[in-house]
């Protein structure tokens, strides 16, 4: 278990020319932590992962382990575990063949390996699975060696990238609550990728959210769903409107907006915002912190329903407010409503937050 720091860290791949895969990034991971790199394809979070691996050297920045500098070292002098997306095991050996290999590489005794290679099977909760041949697994057991794989090395820092992506929604979410517990139990560093939100809020104990090679915001689950630090976040964690509304006055903590039927409200803003009355600033408010009321009721937005979906827990609706496409989520609709209704909005305001561009 060890902190991993990143300093600056930038990559620039030959053929992408100018443009850099991972642009200036600085990460700090305590010892211990469970921390994912979040963000759309092509984002950068791979390329960030297999530096801190080694199989990437930076092109700039530092990568440290501890007080170690580890920019430059390779992959096997890191004491890191990796696990990928495709798992790659070796199909035509045993399970505890495959979990051996890296006890192997490191000349790791004969009897020594078979204790440890038991143990990370047992970790897994693959005890017994160890005579089997891969192809005899299903993929959930698969992605379970592949853990045990990286567990058994007994790395200062685990690595995964997207290793649930090849499983179904189901298992999907009953591994994550594997990976989580395996963990916190061998108390390893976790370096986590994937680009699929619900799985990092519910895995991580902070989240970097990364959008073009660079961290758009850094922080536990609920700070980035309740104050993504700018449009992009709101965006990707969850859905979100956001509203542009006129400022007609500032503190440093909050803006106060007027709302498309001519009312004020004041709504809480970033510290160092930099708005001014008379600009737009804009607010970010979550689908599931607007209700639905009459069109009569004092204070709602009054709006008309253009889409509306059942999903079963809740019912997602698109309301046109003055022009603009308003998301709402709700539980509880009103029995019969349907496209083209009148409805009103009521925004829950504690839950708006200004949100940088
Ligand atoms: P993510 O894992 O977030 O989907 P990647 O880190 O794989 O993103 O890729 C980030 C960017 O770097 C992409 O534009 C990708 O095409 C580019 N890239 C990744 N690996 C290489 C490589 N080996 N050579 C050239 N470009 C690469
Ligand atoms: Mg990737």
């Amino acid at each position: 278990m060890i902190d991993v720091t990143l300093e600056s860290v930038s990559k620039r791949f030959a053929r992408t020319g100018d443009t850099a895969a991972v642009d200036d990034v600085d990460i700090s991971i305590a010892a211990g932590e469970f921390f994912t790199l979040l963000g759309p394809s092509g984002c950068g979070k791979t390329t960030t992962l297999r530096m801190v691996a080694g199989f990437y050297f930076p092109t700039s920045g530092r990568i440290r382990f501890g007080t170690e500098d580890v920019t430059r070292r390779p992959p096997n002098k890191r004491d890191t575990g990796m696990v990928f997306q495709n798992y790659a095991l070796f199909p035509h050996m045993s399970v505890a063949q495959n979990v051996a290999y890296g006890l192997k590489i490191r000349r790791v005794g004969r009897a020594e390996s078979r204790r440890r290679v038991e143990e990370a099977l047992g970790q897994v909760h693959l005890a017994g699975y160890g005579e089997r041949r891969i192809d005899q697994l299903s993929g959930g057991q698969q992605q379970r060696v592949a853990l045990a794989r990286a567990l058994v090395i007994r790395p200062r820092t685990l690595l995964l990238d997207e290793p649930l992506s090849n499983l179904d929604a189901k298992l999907r979410e009953e591994t994550r609550t594997e990976i989580r517990r395996i963990q916190k139990e061998s108390g390893n560093t976790a370096i986590y990728v994937t680009h699929d939100q619900a799985e990092a809020m519910a895995m991580s104990d902070r989240i970097a959210v990364m959008e073009s090679g660079r961290v758009q915001q850094i922080g536990a689950p609920q700070e980035i769903y309740h104050r993504p630090a700018n449009a992009f976040v709101a965006r990707f964690i969850g859905r979100s409107n956001v509203l542009s509304l006129p400022v007609t006055a500032v503190t440093d903590e909050t803006v106060t907006v007027g709302l498309p039927d001519g009312a004020e409200t004041a709504v809480a803003a970033p510290v160092g915002h930099g708005l001014r009355a008379g600009e737009a600033a804009l607010v970010s408010v979550r689908p599931e912190h607007i209700g639905l009321t009459s069109t009569t009721e004092p204070g709602a937005l009054p709006g008309r329903i253009t889409e509306l979906e059942f999903t079963g827990m809740a019912t997602n609706l698109v309301v046109d407010v003055a022009g603009e496409p308003v998301q709402v989520a709700a539980i509880d609709v009103p029995a019969g409503i349907a496209v083209g209704d009148q409805i009103g909005l009521r925004l829950n305001r504690e839950r708006m937050w200004v949100v940088h561009p």
